[in-house]
């Protein structure tokens, strides 16, 4: 019998799994993970951007944990010897409609604490030579990594403390009784007194499996890149952002200098075939059927029928993938867009049809389950894992439960 079982060797599931056995040191604690190492589906496929906080609803989970992830990430990859670099991002506005726009983010950008600076058309073009706008705004606290080696260091933390990870380990069903919660791999059957779920974009389909009746599905959305020659490398200076539509925040592809020395334009986002899958031509005729026979996601897609017809036109065609990044990046060229790995986003969408934007759990009386974690979760992972963690300890202590707690005043006085 287990005391704990996490699913999910994502960020979040190892995060989770890192913080809770700091608080439970004694407990006998498994992460489950269906792929054969960490982090090979979203974590493993993003931008690698430390996200400073600047689109997010204040109050909101996720501009609270991103502003509380930017500093816990880049102090976890100094204590871990992790390279990340504090490059700063300028979001940039090339038109009237953008710079009202972009005041508008200036005032969000001051409601969620922010340092950022207004820049004049020309203070753009002395910080980056290569790009044109009418102004922008700098926020200096944006950095980049490579999250999938901060999941391995998670991992490491975590078996160092005595906790299991077991790869190649799907789970395949899921029963919560009185007392315990049956986990059924494709191998065995496992007993735990807990269960936390992080499993990205399988969230629905494994938190259906313990009998929940939920009121979200999983969207997938690729988010399609191009990498450019090496030889513009250093073509800019920090990532550049346009100003999106604030009525659809994560459209807009950007200029990212990724950790490696290399830069990348991207993502976009084109409703993907397979949830899982990462060449244009994957399909899955299951996943596809679910998400086209899905009336919240229909509702979603009739509602941004427009921008997502545009999206998809400028996947299949690089000249309208050009145009977006030329329109403050005027030197690159079509043979600049050089073929780069796609990811594919977990995004939630209530079955009333709304895009569901902020974090999203569900717990049971022996289970928390990590329902939707889009971007920036992964700048985020670390105060998510200590938040999931606080919910874990509240259940503990409803059930009865009398796991010996670490005093964490004295772990956390011995790490700093
Ligand atoms: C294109 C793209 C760009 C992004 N850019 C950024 C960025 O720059 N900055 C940022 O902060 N965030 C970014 N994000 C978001 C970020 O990557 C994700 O929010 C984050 O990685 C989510 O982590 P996760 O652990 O929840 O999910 P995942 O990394 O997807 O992990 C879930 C894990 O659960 C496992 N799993 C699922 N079902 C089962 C099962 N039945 N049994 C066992 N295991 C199972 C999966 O195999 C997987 O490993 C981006 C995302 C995408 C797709």
């Amino acid at each position: 019998m287990y005391d704990f079982i996490i699913i999910g060797g994502g960020i979040v599931g190892m995060s989770t799994a890192m913080h809770l056995i700091k608080v439970y040191p004694d407990a006998k604690m498994l992460l489950l993970e269906k792929e054969s190492g960490p982090a090979r589906h979203q974590t493993g496929h993003n931008s690698g951007v430390i996200h400073a906080g600047v689109y997010y609803t204040p109050g909101s989970l996720k501009a609270r944990f991103c502003l509380e992830g930017n500093k816990a990430t880049k102090a976890f990859c100094t204590q871990h010897g992790i390279r990340f670099d504090e490059c700063g991002k300028l979001l940039v506005a090339t038109n009237d409609l953008e710079m009202q726009r972009m005041k508008a983010l200036w005032e969000r950008t001051a409601a969620n604490g922010l340092e950022r600076y207004w820049l004049s058309a020309d203070e753009l073009r002395e910080r980056e030579p290569n790009i044109v706008g009418m102004g922008g705004i700098f926020v200096p606290s944006s950095g980049i990594v490579n999250y999938a080696q901060v999941t391995a260091a998670m991992a490491a933390e975590f078996q160092r403390a005595g906790g299991e990870i077991r790869y190649g380990a799907e789970v395949v069903g899921l029963q919560e009784q009185a007392n315990e919660v049956i986990v059924r791999t494709q191998r065995d059957e496992l007993h735990s007194r807990f269960l936390v779920t992080c499993s990205g974009l399988m969230a629905d389909r494994v938190v259906g499996m313990l009998g929940l009746r939920t009121e979200f599905v999983i969207c997938p959305f690729r988010g399609e890149y191009y990498l450019l020659p090496k030889q513009h490398n250093q073509i800019v200076n920090h990532l550049i952002y346009p100003i999106p539509d604030p009525s659809m925040p994560f459209l807009g592809v950007h200029l990212t200098r990724m950790i490696d020395g290399t830069v990348t334009v991207g993502p976009n986002a084109v409703l993907a075939m397979k949830r899982e899958g990462y060449r244009k031509t994957d399909v899955s005729p299951s996943d596809l059927f679910q998400t086209l026979t899905t009336p919240g996601i229909l509702k979603v897609l009739a509602k941004n029928f427009r921008p997502g017809l545009i999206e998809m036109k400028n996947s299949l065609f690089k000249g309208g993938y050009l145009k977006q990044v030329q329109k403050y990046c005027p030197s690159i060229i079509k043979a600049d867009l050089t073929p780069y790995p796609a990811g594919v986003r977990a995004q939630a969408v209530s079955r009333d049809g709304k895009l569901i934007d902020d974090f999203l759990f569900v717990n049971t009386a022996r289970s928390v389950n990590v329902c939707n974690a889009p971007s920036p979760a992964a700048t985020s992972a670390i105060p998510i894992g200590a938040y999931i963690v606080e919910k874990v300890c509240e259940q503990v202590g409803l059930q009865g439960g009398s796991f010996p707690k670490a005093d964490l005043s004295a772990n956390q006085r011995a790490a700093s």
